[in-house]
């Protein structure tokens, strides 16, 4: 009883550790602007950095409600970062990043973060059914919404070939999904809730290529009326972006179209020409 009694101690001193947190970021006094949003992004010469360490520096990008921009560059040249500001994960400072014209800081904390949808490379999924999984981040469950966006997410088939369909538990007392399904699930998470600024961190990494020119093919029309952020390794899921992005070390190096960056010969042009490449050794192997 005694050596339960101090595992019980140390658990509870642990979880009491976790809820009296505070967090970096809040909302403070004021109530903030609610929106509704329009999904109008603009970094005007942010600067970034982690403990003093200057992570992104002189960014300088508008996005119009919309359109889509894809965002390319090397490991550690601070593409995550750059979109983990836009739903205020860490502090930003004034001036420098507005959404429809309203500094982010004036933003109510929960309505800006209720706008966005973010599916990360390396999603947590809990122990609990596909559908609960899915609807995360909505109110309530709508059956329909589920399967919208777990099609738009390519993850339907493989649902329909689960025992239990959309009720199947994943996690420790269900089934163990791939690391592409748990990416697709993702996906659907952040389709779900209808946001206006749609941010797909690297979140196909996992999903062989076949697989990914199908979600490609599918978003399209979940990305008509939203603005849409695409981090990839690859090129062709940035490739029909409105404008994309090359970051280096923190900055923007290039912007322009598919065609422009091309026809400009710099960093994105060579990542192109070696993905190329590698994909017809992949058809020669
Ligand atoms: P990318 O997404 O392009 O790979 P990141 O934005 O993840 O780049 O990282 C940019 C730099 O910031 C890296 O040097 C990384 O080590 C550092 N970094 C990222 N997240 C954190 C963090 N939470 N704390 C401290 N440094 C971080």
């Amino acid at each position: 009883v005694i050596s339960l009694y101090q595992r019980g101690v140390a658990s509870l001193e642990r979880i009491d550790e976790v809820i009296n947190t505070k967090p970096d970021v809040e909302d403070g006094n004021v109530i903030g602007h609610e929106g509704p949003m329009k999904g109008k992004i603009e970094f005007k010469n942010l600067d970034f950095g982690y403990n003093g360490r200057k992570v992104l520096e002189e960014i300088n990008l508008t996005i119009n409600p919309g359109e889509t921009i894809g965002l390319v560059g090397q490991t550690g040249s601070g593409k995550t970062t750059l979109v983990s500001l836009l739903p205020r994960l860490f502090p930003v400072n004034r001036e420098q990043l507005f959404i429809d014209g309203i500094d982010i800081n004036d933003w109510n904390l929960h309505a800006l973060r209720r706008h966005i949808g973010y599916a990360t490379q390396e999603p947590f999924l809990f122990s609990d059914t596909i559908r609960a999984n899915i609807s995360f981040g909505s109110d309530d469950i709508i059956e329909s919404k589920v399967l919208s966006s777990s099609q738009a997410a390519a993850l339907d088939k493989d649902v329909d070939s689960f025992p239990r369909g959309y009720a199947t538990l994943i996690g420790e007392r269900g089934i163990t999904l791939s690391g592409g399904q748990k990416q697709r699930t993702a996906i659907a998470r952040a389709i779900l809730v209808e946001p206006k600024i749609l941010i797909l961190d690297d979140a196909t990494s996992a999903v062989d290529t076949q697989t990914e020119d199908e979600i490609n093919q599918r978003i399209k029309k979940v990305l008509e009326n939203r603005t849409a952020i695409i981090i990839s390794h690859r090129v062709s899921a940035v490739k029909d972006a409105d404008v994309i992005i090359y970051l280096k070390d923190g900055r923007i190096v290039e912007k322009g179209s598919h065609n422009e960056l091309l026809a400009s010969d710099g960093y994105y042009a060579e990542l192109y020409r070696r993905q190329l490449l590698e994909r017809e050794l992949e058809v020669i192997a």
